[in-house]
């Protein structure tokens, strides 16, 4: 498999020469030249395969310069009963006759972030201790993310993780969460600021390219291929647990933001997996929904993005989204160049009346988005008719979900966090607070690590350098 860059400016490169990487250097992002195809036959005899054996037949298509023995290991040792609470890794619960939530949210941060993030720490240990290379991961979060990344790299050889947060801003649990940790290769900065000057801080010190290629700084942020595909082996899982026939058509609803998520649905789906439609759910945010249903996509400024209950959804512009218009062009990267050079100039683009338009009609995505209200409601009514609680993510992509629901189409929602993450808005739909899962239950009371400072960006790459010194 080789991998090209959206945009053109890439000569094709192996698996393990991108993973490190975030953009390709043209700014693109990478792509694989071709996506393999199983025909039915093939696909009926994944059907019964455990998640990690699963996970193997699908990723060895996409990382071929690994032996496979070692990625075998690598899978064997990530998607365990011990980190993620079942060997189904990713259950499938019914509400009703055709109609599941699919369970992403059991792993150590209790978002489906994990199952992505766990395999890339390990993955990301593997490969450079074959190299014998350091990797320094910053990154800013305003709560998930960074849990995310921290959990996956923590204790991992030859791997530091500089996370930057709003520091007081996030709520007593996302902050326990990550300042908790106490491993030495973890280090939580806390910026007195909001979440967009962690972001811009992150941005200022990574511009500066001596010191990024000094310190070896990398990130892990939701456009790293490895994560995108670790996200398309759960679609494999669920259409199995749910089709009673291998070639039954099933239909996803994914509450989506950066589009990582239900871009991996799509990549199941171009490999030959029978999905009718993929539905994607927006908060308040809704640039993707007004995509979908329009063709035109336009960024939202920053004073544009409502702060709403399901925060994680809370963007501006979607960051997988151009690997999406590549495929959709059929691969032709001069026509994503010039859509981008639009973005950048205007703030988007128009794809009505363009040779693109009939093929969004086409592609098998539809739309819909959720308000605060909507949220409250979904919760009530999923508790008051399945005795079942979900957070608010997950409420944003079942009520657009239903919406689009098809008689005899089995649909699968995806559930995104467990409600305890959520637990103020849950506890304001519900009047009763969320179960905390025993094994976080006092994390509140744990002693914190983290060291305060100014959004100053000197006094962050002094930090970095001098953390980085062994
Ligand atoms: C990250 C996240 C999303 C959005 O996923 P994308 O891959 O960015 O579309 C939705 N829900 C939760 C809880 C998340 O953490």
């Amino acid at each position: 498999m080789r991998y090209l860059s959206t945009r053109g400016g890439m000569p094709p490169r192996r698996f393990c020469e991108i993973l490190l990487e975030g953009l390709a250097p043209d700014g693109g992002l990478v792509v694989p030249e071709t996506y393999p195809h199983l025909t039915l036959e093939e696909l009926a005899r994944w059907r019964d395969l455990s998640y990690p054996a699963l996970a193997l037949e699908v990723l060895r298509r996409y990382v071929d310069d690994l032996p496979e023995a070692q990625l075998r290991d690598i899978v064997a040792r990530t998607y365990t009963r011990e980190v993620f609470g079942s060997a189904d890794i990713t259950p499938v619960r019914t509400l009703a006759p055709g109609l599941h939530i699919l369970q992403l949210s059991n792993g150590p941060t209790l978002a489906f972030k994990d199952l992505a993030m766990q395999f890339l720490g390990n993955l990301f240990e593997h490969v450079l201790s074959r190299s014998g290379q350091r990797l320094n991961i910053l990154g800013a979060t305003s709560g998930d993310t960074g849990s995310a990344a921290e959990y996956a790299m923590r204790g991992k050889h030859g791997i530091r993780v500089f996370m930057l947060s709003p520091y007081g801003r996030m709520s007593p649990f996302q902050t326990a969460q990550m300042y908790a940790l106490q491993d030495e290769n973890i280090f939580n900065i806390g910026i007195r600021g909001v979440f967009d000057e962690c972001q811009d801080l992150v941005k200022a010190v990574s511009s500066d390219a001596q010191f990024k290629a000094r310190h070896r700084i990398g990130a892990v942020n939701s456009i790293n291929w490895a994560r995108v595909i670790a996200q398309v082996v759960y679609y494999f899982k669920a259409y199995f647990a749910v089709a009673h026939r291998v070639g039954d058509p099933v239909s996803f609803a994914v509450p989506s933001g950066n589009f990582g998520n239900i871009f991996a649905g799509h990549i199941a789906r171009r490999m030959g997996l029978p999905i009718h439609r993929l539905i994607l759910a927006t908060n308040e945010n809704d640039v993707l929904d007004e995509f979908f249903r329009s063709g035109r996509y336009r960024v939202r400024k920053g004073e544009e993005v409502h702060q709403t209950s399901s925060p994680s959804m809370d963007i501006s512009k979607a960051s997988n989204f151009e690997r999406f218009i590549y495929d959709l062009s059929g691969g032709d990267a001069a026509q994503v160049l010039r859509l981008w050079q639009q973005v950048e100039r205007g703030g988007g683009f128009d794809l009505r009346g363009t040779d693109l338009m009939p093929r969004l009609a086409d592609c098998g995505f539809v739309s819909g988005s959720s308000s605060h209200a909507d949220r409250m409601d979904t919760i009530r009514r999923v508790y008051r008719d399945y005795g079942v609680m979900i957070d608010t993510h997950t409420a944003d992509g079942l009520k657009v979900g239903l919406e689009h629901r098809d008689a005899d189409v089995a649909l699968i929602c995806l559930e995104t966090a467990l409600p305890a993450k959520f637990a103020d808005a849950v506890r304001e739909a519900l009047g009763r607070d969320p179960e905390v899962p025993a094994s976080l239950r006092d994390i509140e009371q744990l002693p914190q690590r983290v060291e305060v400072m100014d959004a100053d960006v000197q006094a962050v790459k002094a930090f970095i350098a001098a953390g980085c010194e062994d």
